[in-house]
């Protein structure tokens, strides 16, 4: 019998999830090859929905898909581990709980925000990039509101109460369009004048 080729998908991302399933299905019968998803989470997260989580459109595990789920009944062995670094010459993956090798290795291990060079933006701002970025600006602004709801030094009000989001791109377009419908509920919450919350939407473009 020939030897087993190792398929390895690292990041269960949109990309690692589709090509897994596609895989999957196109190995179903063929004994010699074994597919193995890893990643550092057990769940996928739909990235693209993270400003209704950041928002309080939705509650946080509507964007979570648990991967057992997706991959019940299919032929791919699931991993939970944080990979470190792969050694490609020996065909190897490190990662925080063991090694895994290959024969074929997927990479979807996704991208990160950028900040195109603009000074301060990185310390000072929070990103819509994964599932705890979501989590934490919806903290974040639930938390101004409370603050804002009992501050009485005016200043501090109005930067409790300003929020802008950075890019006009989907992603800013989004989240900002989610936050001024979930500031008219925030307001009623915490009886602030929906007048002294300003919302703003920067970019370098006009349109
Ligand atoms: C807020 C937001 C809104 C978006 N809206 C849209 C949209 O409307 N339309 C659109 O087409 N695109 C949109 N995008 C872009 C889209 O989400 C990405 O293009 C897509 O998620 C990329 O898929 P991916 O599989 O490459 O990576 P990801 O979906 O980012 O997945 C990467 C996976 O790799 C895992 N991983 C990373 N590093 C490691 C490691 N070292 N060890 C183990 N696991 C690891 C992560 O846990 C994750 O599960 C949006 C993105 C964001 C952030």
């Amino acid at each position: 019998m020939a030897e087993k080729k190792k398929i390895v998908l690292l990041g269960a991302g949109y990309g690692g999830v589709l090509t897994a399933k596609k895989l999957a299905k196109k190995f179903k019968k063929d004994e010699n090859v074994s597919i193995t998803l890893i990643d550092k989470n057990p769940y996928h997260t739909m990235l693209t929905e993270l400003h209704e989580v950041a928002a309080a459109r939705v509650p946080e595990n509507a964007v979570r898909i648990e991967l057992e789920k997706i991959f019940a009944g299919r032929k791919v062995n699931l991993v939970m581990d944080h990979i470190n670094d792969i050694d490609f010459d020996k065909n190897v993956l490190n990662g925080d709980n063991g090694k895994y090798d290959y024969d074929y290795l997927v990479l979807g291990t996704g991208s990160k925000p950028a900040f195109f060079g603009c000074k301060g933006a990185k310390e000072n701002s929070l990103t819509l990039w994964s599932f705890e970025d979501a989590v934490k600006i919806k903290h974040h602004i639930t938390d101004s509101f409370i603050k804002a709801s009992s501050e009485k030094d005016a200043e501090k009000r109005k930067k409790l109460l300003t929020f802008i989001t950075i890019g006009c791109g989907f992603t800013g377009v989004e989240m900002a369009g989610e936050l001024g419908e979930w500031v008219k509920r925030l307001c009623e919450d915490y009886a602030i004048d929906r007048k002294d919350v300003k919302l703003y939407i920067v970019d370098l473009l006009p349109k």
